[in-house]
């Protein structure tokens, strides 16, 4: 069972988890607010309350995880989202990526291979509060071609190389944030599309993530 309740403590955790967020040098106010108007304890089990507001990544089902609070917080930062601008999302995991975009205002297009992510993200009620908020259940190497162009992208998963299927989604102007593989880890890359179709990358900091994986899990 996940928890339903917000209260003072689980408001105070959050303040505090943001204030780490803050030292580790995320600046983006926007990025904040959203993540501190989020119960991140709602996205796990009840058992697991206290590791929900440390700076920590933490296992799910199947195998997968939710992301530490701070490679949240950076990649949605160097994502520059405005309101009312539509992202992609590839990997969905527990949905707290996805959710804290929604609640900076995007459009949100959220996919995921794991069937069985799929079908319990589809009973997890925090997340039908964001109407503009979608999930599919494909692989994030073809993206979404129906509902393309995006003007964002953000890949959450180790990606072996940039899928050229997603640049071509890509709005011109729009952004891609990939954690592309380097040796062990990925590197952060922030890639601009042009409009002749060229890419302007920009590289960060070193993180690491679950792998990519091709085609779908049933
Ligand atoms: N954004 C998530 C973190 C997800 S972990 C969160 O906020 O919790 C990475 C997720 O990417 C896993 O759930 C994994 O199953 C998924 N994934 C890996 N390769 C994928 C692909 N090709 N398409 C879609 N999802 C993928």
């Amino acid at each position: 069972m996940k928890p339903t309740l917000d209260d003072y403590r689980h408001k105070g955790m959050r303040k505090k988890l943001m204030d780490q967020i803050r030292e580790k040098g995320i600046t983006d106010e926007n990025v904040l607010e959203a993540m501190n108007n989020i119960p991140r304890h709602f996205f796990l089990e009840s058992a697991f309350l206290e590791v929900a507001y440390e700076d920590k990544a933490f296992p799910i089902s199947v195998g997968q995880t939710i992301s530490q609070p701070y490679t949240v917080a950076y990649q949605s930062q160097l994502l520059n989202v405005k309101p009312m601008d539509k992202v992609l999302e590839i990997g969905t995991g527990s949905a707290y990526q996805a959710c804290v975009l929604a609640e900076m205002g995007a459009r949100v297009y959220t996919i995921e291979r794991q069937k069985q992510l799929f079908y319990e993200i589809r009973t997890f009620a925090y997340p039908k509060k964001y109407r503009w908020l979608k999930f599919f259940y494909g692989d994030g190497f073809e993206g979404l071609p129906t509902y393309a162009p995006f003007d964002k992208v953000i890949i959450t998963a180790a990606a072996p190389e940039i899928p050229q299927k997603l640049i071509d989604q890509l709005a011109v102007g729009g952004q891609m944030v990939i954690p592309l593989n380097e040796g062990e880890a990925q590197r952060m890359l922030r890639l601009t599309k042009q409009a002749d179709g060229s890419i302007i990358k920009e590289t960060f900091d070193r993180f690491s993530f679950v792998p990519m994986l091709t085609g779908k899990e049933v």
